[in-house]
């Protein structure tokens, strides 16, 4: 397209700092275009969900930090962390302050449950459980870690259930060496939790999550799991499913063959055909749920459920809905209400709001909660392409002056810079190493700023 470097510098910015905008800036920096980036992020740090709902245990996963790192480092970026869109900075203030605004801001919530009451106290959803493991207080449901208890049920078969079943029975000294911060291994040990119940509501073949996570679950030492009803018996469709997906072969393959364990202490069940129908309660407090066992019927690959008269009684300490998450519309960009994502055409934001900029997405707020981290650097891929076919008529774009880090100074907000973060980082990995630990992890804003003073 004969870009030179004569021509003006495009500003971009990056609305989120996970994983999908980090690909984001490593296909924008392989643009060789010239151009400056802004990111910011309602958490002090960069890296999203990598540090936040990656569970802390999967440690392979963990060290693409270094990866996403060097890619923030080597980057004509400025990061600001602790500043939220639409309260610390509105569309307004950016809209014609930028050539390109990319909205990477993942997803929001819970997809609760329909009809359960989430302000009992012992219920919760699970991005405040995976939050809380992972060293940071969401509160989008509410989480009790001492409501536990020993025998805790959980709802949905993805691989977000899988993450907390296992961190909740995984023998605590192995945890002890991740990140994870001890004060919640602590919980977990001195809730003495012996019981894990998933209850998936469709069938092994059904199964939401990938083998290899589903393996590690079903080998934890000191684990028996029981399946529900046994032996499994599937159907003519279940069978198609299993002889058409390989991923739903090895998780059926791996139901079948669990082995006894005779020195287990805690057990795993996991309750096919199953859908919460009623809930016990003593006053703010859940004590039992009343199952319906389900009957499925359908396509291959699009079998639905309908509830049967059968039904079963479980007590319960504590119950974790982990049915999948949804994103959150943004102030002033067009939202579908449907899917929780933001229409848009490979990338490209379906309607654009009238300013100077042009607008993009990427991630969990393009696509759905799908995939795996590395899933969003295809997709990310493609909105830059996106963007790279809208550059020539940027260049010609009179932008309005605006300084973002003046901006958030002339309102009082303190934001964290990549240095900050970088600090932050070293000093992470060293405090951790000393405690052999993978890293120490600082999440409350004090503490970051009391070790930005120690150590600067
Ligand atoms: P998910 O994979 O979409 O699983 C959601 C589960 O909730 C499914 O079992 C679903 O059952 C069930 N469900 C939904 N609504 C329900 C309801 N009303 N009642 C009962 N059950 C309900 O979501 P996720 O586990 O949150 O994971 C999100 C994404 O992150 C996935 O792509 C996942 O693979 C990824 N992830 C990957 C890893 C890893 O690679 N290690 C770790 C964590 C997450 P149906 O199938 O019947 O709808």
């Amino acid at each position: 397209m004969g870009y030179n470097n004569s021509m003006k510098q495009l500003k971009i910015l990056i609305v989120g700092a996970g994983p999908s905008a980090c690909y984001v800036v490593d296909a924008l920096t392989k643009t060789q275009l010239p151009l400056t980036i802004d990111m910011i992020d309602r958490y002090p740090q960069p890296l999203g969900l990598l540090r936040t709902g990656v569970a802390p245990d999967h440690e392979r996963i963990k060290s693409l930090d270094s990866y996403f790192n060097k890619i923030l480092d080597q980057a004509p970026l400025n990061f600001y962390g602790n500043v939220s869109f639409g309260k610390d900075i509105v569309l307004d203030d950016v809209k014609n302050a930028y050539h390109a605004i990319f909205f990477c801001t993942g997803t929001e919530s819970d997809n609760p449950v329909p009809g359960l009451d989430y302000t009992l106290v012992n219920v919760t959803g699970s991005r405040d459980v995976v939050e809380w493991y992972n060293g940071y207080e969401s509160n989008r449901t509410q989480f009790i870690p001492e409501l536990l208890g020993s025998s805790v049920g959980i709802i949905g078969m993805g691989n977000v259930a899988l993450d907390i079943a296992r961190i909740l029975l995984k023998n605590p000294q192995e945890l002890a060496k991740t990140e994870m911060p001890q004060a919640c291994i602590d919980m977990i040990q001195n809730q003495a939790v012996s019981d894990v119940y998933i209850f998936a509501r469709r069938g092994p073949a059904q199964a939401k999550c990938t083998p290899l996570e589903l393996e590690e679950l079903l080998d934890l030492a000191n684990v028996q799991t029981i399946i529900y009803p046994s032996p499994i018996a599937l159907s003519d469709t279940d069978q198609i499913e299993i002889n058409e997906i390989n991923r739903v072969q090895k998780n059926v393959n791996l139901f079948t063959s669990i082995k006894a364990n005779t020195t287990a202490k805690k057990r795993l069940h996991i309750y096919f055909y199953s859908q919460l129908k009623e809930v016990h309660t003593d006053a703010d407090k859940l004590q039992a749920i009343t199952l319906a066992k389900t009957i499925l019927s359908g396509e291959p690959h699009h079998q639905q459920t309908t509830l049967s008269d059968e039904t079963y009684h479980i007590n319960l300490d504590s119950l974790i809905t982990s049915t999948g998450y949804k994103g959150a519309a943004l102030p002033g960009i067009v939202f579908n209400e449907k899917t929780h994502c933001i229409p848009h055409e490979s990338g490209k934001i379906t309607t654009q709001p009238p300013s100077l900029a042009s607008y993009y997405c990427a991630g969990w707020i393009k696509r759905g909660p799908q995939g795996v981290i590395g899933t969003n650097k295809a997709g990310a891929k493609e909105s830059v392409d996106s963007f790279v076919n809208d550059v020539e008529h940027m260049y010609s774009k009179q932008l309005h002056d605006f300084n973002l880090g003046n901006h958030l100074k002339n309102k009082q907000c303190s934001y964290f810079s990549l240095e900050n973060w970088q600090t932050q980082n070293t000093y992470e990995l060293s405090e951790g190493q000393k405690q052999n630990k993978k890293r120490l992890k600082l999440t409350q804003i004090s503490d970051i700023e009391h070790c930005l003073k120690t150590k600067s």
